[in-house]
């Protein structure tokens, strides 16, 4: 994959961040594997700050709050302004389940460009909560795309892959690489996976290297623009995905964990 520049900034399809790593829902093979994370959320100024370095190289069609449930972050219009003032890219979106949304503050429609609703077939939207969202956007002018989803792809293998060739494999047929950019804890991803699964299945792997460090790039070290570029057009596997499926995972109904106890 080889990427364009424009005025010094390297031009991608999006970029994202985890505002909060829990959820009010708890879904099979969710993504950033939320039901399986300590919570937390992001602090708007130290977001703001790692958007800031990045908005000098990197250049998104699209910044997405996702998470976890973003409206579950205890200040989202801060992070909004935080997000708009790096200047990092001009539309942002933010990505829901929609049992929150309905009743979220005009404050965050007011500073919202787009909306992505995913209604789950395990956990569906009721149809009041979607008109009322529908609504609200209408309202405030944010452009609003409803997802319906059954289905959820297995990214997490039972057992790390086995053989260099099963990786390579795995690396070179998945979109995520190129379409699930993440920005976390000082941090540059070309997907969402590396810091997740260092913590979630890091416990039980000790063979495991720092996933966080060494499949990122660090915001704070000379010369980002040359590191970005390095990173964004490598050819081989990140050391993740001995840890995970891309696309290339089976497909299965969607469905709910049980919920935790304690
Ligand atoms: S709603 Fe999204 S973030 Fe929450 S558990 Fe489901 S897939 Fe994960
Ligand atoms: S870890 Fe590798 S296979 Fe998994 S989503 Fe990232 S790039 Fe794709």
């Amino acid at each position: 994959m080889r990427y364009e520049l424009h005025d010094g900034r390297i031009l991608t399809w999006s970029l994202e961040t985890h505002v909060v790593t829990h959820c009010n829902l708890r879904c099979v093979q969710c993504c950033p594997m939320s039901p399986h994370l300590p919570a937390w959320a992001v602090e708007p100024a130290v977001l703001g700050a790692d958007l800031t370095r990045l908005a000098r190289v990197l250049k998104p069609n699209i910044f997405k709050l996702t998470g976890g449930e973003p409206f579950l972050h205890p200040d989202l219009p801060a992070v909004l302004d935080a997000v708009r003032a790096s200047g990092i890219s001009e539309q942002l979106s933010v990505t829901t389940n929609g049992f929150l949304a309905q009743s979220a503050p005009d404050a965050v429609y007011e500073r919202l460009d787009r909306m992505t609703l995913s209604v789950y077939s395990s956990a569906p939207l009721p149809e009041k909560s979607l008109a009322r969202i529908t609504e609200r956007c209408a309202r405030h002018d944010v452009l609003l795309t409803v997802k319906h989803i059954d289905a959820f792809q297995q990214l997490t293998p039972d057992a790390p892959l086995a053989t260099d060739a099963e990786v390579r494999d795995v690396h070179a047929r998945c979109w995520l690489k190129v379409r699930c950019h993440l920005v976390h804890r000082g941090h540059f991803y070309t997907c969402t996976r590396p810091p997740h699964v260092a913590t979630v299945l890091g416990p039980s792997h000790p063979e495991m290297p720092a996933l966080a460090e060494v499949d990122g790039v660090r915001l704070d070290a000379p010369e980002l623009l040359e590191r970005m570029l390095g990173h964004l057009e490598r050819d081989t596997p990140l050391a993740t995905c001995r840890y995970c499926l891309g696309a290339s995972g089976p497909w299965q109904p969607h469905a709910q964990l049980p919920r935790a106890h304690g």
